[in-house]
C-alpha cells in the first residue's frame, strides 16, 4: 500500500487548523496574520481536494488543486511582503497566477501532460514564493525574521529539487491515473506537512512576538512624552548594566511647574512637558536612555559618559530649556529647569543608587536657586557653565 494514504487526512486538518489559528490572530489586527491564514485554509482545500471531490473527473481534480495550491503561494508571498512592509506586487503577481493556470489548462486538456502540468504548477509556486523570499531578504530584523526567510526558502529549495529528480531526471509518470501513486505525489506530501508545518508554526510565532513585542514597549513607554517610563527605564538600564555599561545619570526637574500649571492650566502643562521632552530626544547621544518618572522629572542614563560630559550635555540642554521664548507663560516668558548628575560608584548594587545621588544633586541645585546643573559630591558642586537668568 502506497504510505501516501496516512497523510490523506493528516494534511488538510493541519492547514486547517493553521488557517483557523491565524485568522483568529489577524482578527485582532495583524494583517500579516490574515494572510497567512488565508493561504493555509487555501492550502487545506487543495489537499481535500482528492477527498472531497473524488467524484469529479480527475482532470478537473488536478486543475482544482492546481488553482488552489496556486492561490496558496499566492498568499504565502503575500503574506512575506506584507510582514516586511514590501510593496505587495499585487497585479504582477496576479498576472503569474492566472498566466501559470492556463498553462495548466493547456498541459492538462490539450497537451495531456502530466509533467507539463506538474512542472508548470510547481515553477509558480516557486515564484510566488521565492521572488517574496528575494525581495525581504535585506529586510530582516529579528532573529524570527530570518528563520521565517529560512524556512520559505527551503520550502522553495524542496520544490526545485524535488521536480529535478522526480520530473526532469527520473522517467516521468506515465499517465494522470498514475500521479496519485507516483513517488512524485509521496514525497510532495512529505515536503508539504513538514515544511508546510515548520513555516506555520515560525510565522506564528514571529507574528506573536511581534505582537508581544508591541505590547512590552507600550508597557514600558510614558503615554505623554513618548520616552520610556520607570518600568521600561529600570529594565533597559539593569541589561545595560549587566552588560558593564555604567555611565552617567542626569535628572531633571522643570522649575515652578506648579505655578505654569496653576497659572495657565494643566493643557500648558503638558505642552512644556512634551517641550522638555522634544529638547531631550533632540539633544542626547543614541545610546542614551531618557525617561519620564511622572510630573515633570526626567531621568536620563548616559552608558558612555563621564560625570564632565554629562554635566556640559545637562547644561546644554539647559540653556536650550530656558532660552525659549514661550509667550506670555512663566516668569521673563521663560520656564527654566534644574539639573543633578551623578557617576556610578563601584559600591552601587543598582542603578537605584546612583539616581539617589543625582536626585541629591538637583535638590542642591533647587536649594542654591534653581536652573543650574549641580554633580554629586560631598558637598554637591555646581557644573561650570554660564546660567541664563531668570530661574524664578
Ligand atoms: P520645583 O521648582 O521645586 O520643582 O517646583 P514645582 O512646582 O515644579 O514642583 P512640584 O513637585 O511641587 O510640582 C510639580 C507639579 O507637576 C505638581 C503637579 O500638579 C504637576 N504635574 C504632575 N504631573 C503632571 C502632568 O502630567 N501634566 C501636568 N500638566 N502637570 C503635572
Ligand atoms: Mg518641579
Ligand atoms: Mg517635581
Amino acid at each position: 500500500m502506497v504510505p501516501t494514504d496516512n497523510f490523506a487526512f493528516l494534511l488538510p486538518v493541519i492547514m486547517l487548523t493553521f488557517g483557523c489559528t491565524f485568522l483568529i490572530v489577524g482578527h485582532w489586527g495583524s494583517r500579516q496574520a490574515r494572510i497567512w491564514g488565508t493561504g493555509y485554509l487555501s492550502a487545506a482545500a487543495a489537499f481535500s481536494v482528492p477527498l472531497v471531490l473524488s467524484w469529479l473527473p480527475v482532470q478537473a481534480q488536478t486543475l482544482t488543486a492546481d488553482a488552489l495550491f496556486i492561490a496558496t503561494f499566492y498568499f504565502f508571498g503575500g503574506a512575506l511582503l506584507a510582514r516586511f512592509r514590501r510593496p505587495s506586487l499585487i497585479a504582477p503577481r496576479i498576472a503569474l497566477a492566472i498566466a501559470a493556470f492556463a498553462s495548466n489548462l493547456y498541459s492538462v486538456i490539450v497537451a495531456h501532460s502530466l509533467p507539463a502540468e506538474l512542472l508548470v504548477n510547481d515553477l509558480a509556486c516557486v515564484v510566488l514564493l521565492g521572488l517574496p523570499v528575494v525581495i525581504c531578504f535585506g529586510q530582516s530584523q529579528h532573529a524570527r525574521d530570518r528563520l521565517l526567510l529560512a524556512v520559505a526558502s527551503a520550502v522553495v529549495l524542496d520544490t526545485i529539487v524535488r521536480d529535478t529528480i522526480l520530473i526532469v531526471l527520473l522517467p516521468s509518470p506515465t499517465g494522470i491515473e498514475g500521479f496519485t501513486s507516483s513517488s512524485y505525489d509521496f514525497y510532495m506530501q512529505v515536503g508539504a506537512s513538514i515544511l508546510g508545518l515548520l513555516m506555520a508554526l515560525t510565522a506564528l510565532a514571529a507574528v506573536a512576538l511581534d505582537t508581544i513585542a508591541i505590547y512590552r514597549d507600550a508597557a514600558d513607554r510614558d503615554h505623554l512624552s513618548g520616552l520610556l517610563n520607570r518600568r521600561g527605564f529600570d529594565r533597559a538600564a539593569a541589561e545595560l548594566r549587566h552588560r558593564g555599561k555604567t555611565g552617567a545619570i542626569i535628572i531633571c526637574d522643570i522649575d515652578h511647574f506648579k505655578r505654569v500649571n496653576d497659572k495657565f492650566g494643566h493643557a500648558m502643562g503638558d505642552r512644556v512637558i512634551l517641550a522638555l521632552a522634544g529638547l531631550l530626544r533632540e539633544r542626547l547621544p543614541a545610546d542614551a536612555l531618557a525617561a519620564r518618572f511622572g510630573g515633570e522629572e526626567f531621568v536620563i542614563f548616559l552608558p558612555a559618559a563621564s560625570l564632565a560630559q554629562a554635566g556640559d550635555l545637562a547644561n546644554a540642554i539647559r540653556l536650550a530649556f530656558a532660552g525659549v521664548e514661550r509667550g506670555e507663560i512663566g516668569p521673563n516668558h521663560k520656564i527654566t529647569a534644574s539639573f543633578g548628575v551623578a557617576a556610578a560608584e563601584s559600591g552601587d548594587a543598582a542603578i537605584a543608587d546612583q539616581i539617589g545621588r543625582a536626585d541629591s544633586a538637583l535638590y542642591a541645585a533647587k536649594e542654591a536657586g534653581r536652573n543650574r546643573v549641580m554633580v554629586a559630591g560631598e558637598p554637591p558642586q555646581e557644573a561650570t557653565m554660564p546660567r541664563i537668568v531668570g530661574g524664578r
